[in-house]
């Protein structure tokens, strides 16, 4: 969604968030936005940090390297992820960064220097009680790990906590490279509760570090995977698929549509087809006006960013589907880089079992309040949760005396 966009939208449910003129106008503002221009062998890549929100602590967000990244689009993540952190309940702002550069025409080399040069354009602004990068699309684990030596090196001490998604060997957290989908099947086990919902069959979109987890972990609970989808298209099987086959055809052959015991279709007809959760864990905008109406799940859980179009959304609500929106369902991610950065300051490391029963508690309390707003009320699920972290941020900034 455009930053023009969120800014309409959220002119839309201002009254119901009960906020002001004025109040819409002080969250819709990020509170710095900063530019640079990093050197890269030769060649010069803009760089952006947006740091939108800070009035429940420090600013949170990943780093996107990606040829298409742009100001606007750096800003609007940067919002969603000042609602995710009040969603999920966690003492940080919103803040998100990013490089117009493709690391895929770049050398191992130059990807180093490009992580580096943007530590050095924006080491003044980050920090562990400032503002906290993670990986993005087209960052990783490694680009975490050179990004904490050029900013130790740069402030002359330790600082684990500068950023999240770290390899284990410096700070990572146990859980973080299944956090996003763990998360999402703690609030999708929930909801499944709240409704009452006995069909388990789920259709997942996208077979990455979402969808692939997402599929796994459902199948240990029982729940029966029959379709799934990858770039290349997807495989259905209404009596269900093998997760653990469809993983090692996707990692021999590169592809789900290679396994061999299902129907091969394309992603528009998978995600039309008949069950009763649908999982998008792909991309943006695939649940459209165009096809709103052929979807037959009772419950999306939205571990993509932004599947649902707005106008799609509406339908759903009048068809009775309840739709998990990504800045709860897909918290997960962020919670766990929330407990990295807390066993970093503290220097005090958890088990496996205490990351995940605290990811549960978390977002399990997270889904049960929207859920208390929501039984009852006439709104739609996203516009409760967009709602209800409005008024967090709202709050922790009249407690500061920022707004008046
Ligand atoms: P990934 O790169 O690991 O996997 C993406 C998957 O989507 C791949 O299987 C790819 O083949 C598939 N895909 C690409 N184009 C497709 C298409 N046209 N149709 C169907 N599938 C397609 O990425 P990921 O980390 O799993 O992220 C997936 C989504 O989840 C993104 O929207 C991301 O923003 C969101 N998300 C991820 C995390 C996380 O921690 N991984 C956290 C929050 C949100």
């Amino acid at each position: 969604m455009s930053f023009t966009k969120i800014k309409s939208f959220l002119g839309e449910i201002a009254s119901l968030a009960e906020l002001s003129e004025k109040e819409v106008e002080f969250l819709t503002t990020p509170k710095n936005v900063l530019k640079a221009d990093l050197e890269v062998n030769g060649k010069t890549y803009p760089a952006y940090r947006v740091q939108f929100n800070d009035a429940r602590g420090p600013f949170k967000g990943g780093i996107r390297f990606h040829p298409e990244v742009n100001e606007d689009e750096v800003k609007s993540l940067a919002f969603w992820m000042s609602l995710k952190t009040a969603v999920a309940d966690i003492p940080l702002g919103g803040g998100k960064g990013g490089v117009t550069i493709n690391p895929k025409d770049l050398s191992h080399e130059e990807y180093e220097e490009a992580s580096r040069a943007f530590v050095r354009a924006f080491y003044k602004h980050i920090g562990p009680t400032k503002d906290i990068p993670a990986p993005d699309v087209y960052t990783n684990p490694q680009v975490m790990a050179w990004m904490l030596d050029e900013y130790e090196n740069l402030v002359g001490e330790k600082a684990p906590g500068v950023v999240t998604g770290k390899p284990l060997e410096l700070g990572g957290s146990l859980v973080r490279g299944i956090a996003t989908a763990l998360g999402g099947v703690y609030v999708l086990e929930e909801a499944v509760k709240k409704l009452g919902l006995q069909n388990k069959k789920v259709i997942i979109q996208g077979f990455g570090n979402a969808g692939m987890n997402a599929a796994k972990l459902l199948d240990n609970l029982g729940y029966s995977i029959i379709g799934v989808s990858d770039s290349k298209g997807g495989v259905f099987n209404e009596h269900g698929l093998n997760v653990d086959d469809l993983i090692t055809v996707k990692d021999s052959k590169g592809s789900v549509t290679s396994y061999d015991g299902g129907e091969n279709i394309s992603n528009e007809e998978l995600l039309e087809k008949e069950c009763a959760i649908l999982v998008p864990s792909a991309l943006a905008n695939v649940i459209t006006e165009q096809n709103v109406h052929n979807i037959k799940a009772k419950i999306i859980l939205e571990l993509a960013n932004g599947p649902t179009t707005s106008e799609a959304d509406k339908i759903l609500h009048q068809n009775d589907v309840l739709v998990l929106p990504d800045i709860l369902a897909n918290a997960g991610g962020v919670t766990v880089s929330y407990f990295e950065w807390v066993q970093n300051v503290s220097g005090l490391y958890w088990t496996e079992d205490e990351v995940q029963n605290r990811l549960k508690i978390k977002l399990v309390s997270a889904f049960n309040q929207l859920w208390d707003s929501y039984d009852g009320n006439e709104q739609d699920f996203r516009t409760i949760t967009y709602v209800h972290a409005l008024k967090k941020i709202v709050a922790a900034e009249k407690l500061r005396g920022r707004i008046k």
